[in-house]
């Protein structure tokens, strides 16, 4: 890959772990996918899988080094909350490397408007269940996605009827207690079979043992 144009302010990111594996959830499942995880989230979900408080700042520069090993063009910009971080240059530059950008992102804030593939996995509505306020009320503003993914509870499922997207993904949460998540597993299937614009997404990168 070129590393001509390489778009390298001054800026740093605070990177929690660069990786390579599959995409474990959702439309790209199986699909191999180098992650570059943001650290840092406005959120803070109790199944949350970062840790926010770890990660090293990192130029643009030295992020492509941390990529240029693999070999899959999908990258994933996911976190914490990469939107709250990543810039239209950034993007840009992983643009110019061959690379197809895809975010992960919990819908809170905008985006660049140059990257290839948006999945929004908005934290509103799950109410008490969740034991976090904050999220709970987390106004989703991105009006539209390629991907939208829903992580399930048991919530009312209307509330996301204003995100528009081009794929619908429910996903069990994992809530850490095996009689609950057999139960969410249930409840998202029913779902989907009696809302079939929505597909289930399980989390195959814990199933298989993969990162
Ligand atoms: S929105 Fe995502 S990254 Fe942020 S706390 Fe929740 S699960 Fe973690």
């Amino acid at each position: 890959m070129s590393t001509a144009c390489i778009t390298d302010g001054p800026e740093k990111y605070r990177i929690n772990e660069i990786f390579y594996s599959l995409q474990g959830e959702g439309y790209y499942t199986g699909t191999p996918a180098i992650f570059i995880r943001f650290s840092g989230c406005n959120l803070r979900c109790p199944f949350c899988d970062t840790s926010h408080q770890s990660g090293r700042m990192m130029t643009v520069s030295d992020i492509l080094s941390g990529i240029s090993a693999y070999p899959s063009r999908h990258v994933v910009l996911t976190g914490g909350e990469p939107s709250l971080y990543i810039t239209h240059a950034l993007v840009d530059t992983l643009h110019l490397q061959g690379r197809y950008v895809a975010v992960e992102t919990n819908g809170t804030h905008p985006l660049p408007g140059n990257v290839d593939w948006i999945t929004c996995s908005p934290k509103f509505g799950l109410g008490d269940m969740y034991g976090c306020p904050e999220a709970s009320d987390a106004a989703v503003c991105l009006t539209r996605c390629n991907e939208l993914k829903v992580v399930y509870m048991g919530q009312d499922m209307s509330v996301y009827d204003g995100i528009e997207a081009d794929h619908h993904f429910l996903q069990p949460c994992d809530t850490g207690d095996r009689d609950r998540n057999i139960s969410l597993l249930g409840q998202a299937i029913e779902f989907c079979k009696t809302h079939p614009s929505w597909r289930l997404s399980l989390q195959t990168h814990k199933l298989t043992g993969i990162r």
